[in-house]
């Protein structure tokens, strides 16, 4: 059982304005190839909706270590010492584009606050994206980093291994 170091967020990649539920999720991840991903957990512990609400997928206590039961699959490599936080969207409406900087305002807000609780808990904690676990990746579709140093979050809790970060060199016109 190893200790709790990152907080690792994703987004949903699905189109604006389509709410995402549990069940959705269980399909995409538990269900078998080619169906689903045909994996034996969640790739994900907690979800925040368009609304700004959170839902919990994934149970987990407040302690500083990933138990057997609280593991999530989002990211190879890195699930024994990580957490998994998914947010609803990352689409265009049609969805034939990636939509950058996708949030809602309430969205933002609870993203947020989250990362906040959990460094309360967990001072060490380090708050990354997907995309610094996964070359070729945009997900969460937004500058992770650049979120949290606008929100206040300390820099000492902001994971980075990635100098320029994708959105640094992607064009966001496109
Ligand atoms: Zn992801």
């Amino acid at each position: 059982m190893k200790k709790l170091k990152y907080l690792v967020i994703h987004c949903t990649d699905t189109p604006e304005g389509r709410e995402v539920s549990k069940k959705d999720i269980e399909r995409w991840h538990l269900s078998p190839k080619p169906k689903g991903r045909g994996w034996k957990r969640l790739g994900y512990s907690d979800m925040i909706h368009i609304d700004g609400s959170i839902e919990n997928l994934t149970p987990y206590d407040n302690d500083d270590y990933v138990q057997d039961s609280e593991k999530t699959w989002g990211a190879t490599g890195v699930n024994a010492v990580s957490r998994h936080i998914v947010v609803v969207g990352g689409r265009t409406k049609d969805n034939r584009h990636i939509q950058f900087n996708f949030m809602e305002a309430l969205q933002v807000h609870t993203l947020i606050q989250k990362c906040k609780e959990e460094i309360a808990l967990h001072p060490d904690l380090l708050i990354a994206g997907h995309y610094h676990f996964s070359e070729y990746k945009t997900c969460p579709n937004f500058d992770v980093e650049a979120l949290l140093l606008a929100n206040g979050i300390s820099e000492k809790n902001i994971y980075t291994n990635l100098k320029p970060t994708p959105f640094e060199t992607i064009n966001l016109d496109k």
